[in-house]
């Protein structure tokens, strides 16, 4: 593999670390209409949805330059580059790679522009890892499908405007991942209840989503009835991609540096300690190793070929070392490491503490270990099925 750059690739990198010079104040001085005009900004250069076809607002760019660009902006701890994460990162590209013509011009240029945010209804009360088990119920009614049932854990659902949400079209199936179908919901459809969920750090970001009488247009439908495993298997590696994705653990690793740098161990500069130094080249070198899995992806996505359960391997590998990072800027903190925001004596804003009651987010949120241990088992290196 040839990890050097062409001379284009450079100058590109240059052109996004000037603009980042530009129009990246520091965090302290930025004003309450920052994000809105960093998100014009990012759109008006054409980096939202990059890599996208132009056909459908994209940019057409090259996979090669979209990951020096999320490096860039993950080094400078730049804002997202668009509202809605998973727009972004898995219904858009779903809905490019199933959806009618109708409904690309529909939902994309949206979630391009910043205008809406989605979230993802799969997971119910008793279906989660076994997600093709979902009952939530779609039955046709002339050129509607109504809905009924429950799905949980759905993150941004108190805000989002629309949902991506997997159904259930039949029941009498002879394999359990026939007869679910994938449908486009609004959030403000009458009969959907959204019942917030605070988790463990005090944040509401997930919720219970309940369906009674939902009517939704067939036109709504993303994929053929009774096909949206289809649509789902797709749209989870991708989800498992944005997870398992490298650029944020260097953002992270680069604020555990800073905090090293400035806490003491035994009254010494802890930065001079063996054991501090060891975990850091640790954490360092388990981050490259993630990267040049990550590089692995992006050949095969340059080749044309779709991610599948190869994805799942960087979701379980981050999930650890999160975990890991977290407990150690806790650990090197002390007592104040403990503590969340509103303390005279917290550390970082208290965001070690924070993200270290939110491990479920990258642990569990997409499937847990267990389940990517599965995969990585059944589908990778060809054991037999658990
Ligand atoms: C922060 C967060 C955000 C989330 N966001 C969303 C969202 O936006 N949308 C959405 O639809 N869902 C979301 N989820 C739900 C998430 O996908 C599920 O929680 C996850 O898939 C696990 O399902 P479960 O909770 O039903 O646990 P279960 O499936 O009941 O699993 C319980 C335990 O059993 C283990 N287990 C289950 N099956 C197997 C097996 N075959 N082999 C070995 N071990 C097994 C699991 O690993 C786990 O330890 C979110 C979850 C969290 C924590």
């Amino acid at each position: 593999m040839d990890f050097e750059y062409t001379p284009e690739e450079e100058s590109f990198r240059a052109e996004v670390r000037d603009f980042i010079e530009e129009n990246l104040p520091a965090k302290d001085q930025r004003g309450p209409n920052f994000l809105a005009t960093w998100l014009e900004k990012v759109r008006a250069k054409g980096w939202v949805g990059f890599s996208w076809p132009k056909e459908y607002g994209g940019s057409d760019g090259g996979l090669i330059e979209q990951t020096i660009l999320r490096e860039e902006m993950a080094l400078a701890k730049a804002p997202p580059l668009g509202a809605s994460f998973m727009g972004l990162a898995w219904v858009g590209p779903g809905i490019m790679q199933y959806g009618t013509d109708a409904q690309k011009k529909r939902f994309i240029p949206d979630i391009l522009d910043s205008k809406v945010t989605w979230c993802t209804g799969y997971s119910e009360p008793n279906h989660g890892s076994d997600l093709a088990s979902i009952q939530c119920k779609a039955e046709r009614d002339g050129d509607y499908y109504v809905i009924n049932g429950q799905k949980t854990w759905t993150t941004g659902a108190p805000w989002s405007q629309w949902i991506i949400l997997l159904t259930r079209t039949q029941f009498d199936v002879a394999v359990k991942h026939d007869g679910i179908t994938c449908l486009l919901v609004p959030m403000d459809a009458a009969g959907i209840e959204v019942r917030s969920i605070e988790n463990m750090a005090g944040d509401r970001h997930f919720a219970e989503v309940f369906f009674t009488d939902v009517r939704v247009p067939v036109e709504n439908r993303l994929g053929a009835e009774g096909e949206g495993w289809k649509v789902t298997v797709s749209a989870l590696a991708n989800e498992r991609s944005s997870i398992g994705e490298v650029t944020q653990m260097f953002e992270k690793l680069d604020t555990l540096k800073a905090l090293v740098n400035s806490s003491t161990k035994q009254g010494k500069p802890a930065n001079q300690d063996p054991a501090v130094r060891r975990r850091i080249a640790v954490f360092e070198t388990k981050i490259a190793a993630m990267k040049y899995n990550g590089l692995r992806y992006l050949t095969k996505q340059i080749k044309g070929e779709p991610l599948t359960s190869e994805t799942s391997v960087n979701k379980l590998h981050r999930a650890s070392l999160e975990i890991e990072m977290d407990d150690f800027a806790v650990e090197l903190t002390g007592q104040s490491g403990l503590l969340l925001k509103g303390s005279e004596t917290t550390v970082d804003g208290g965001s070690w503490a924070k993200s270290s009651l939110n491990w479920p987010n990258v642990v569990i949120g997409g499937g847990t270990p267990n389940i990517q241990r599965n995969i990585i088992a059944e589908r990778i290196l060809g054991q037999p099925k658990d």
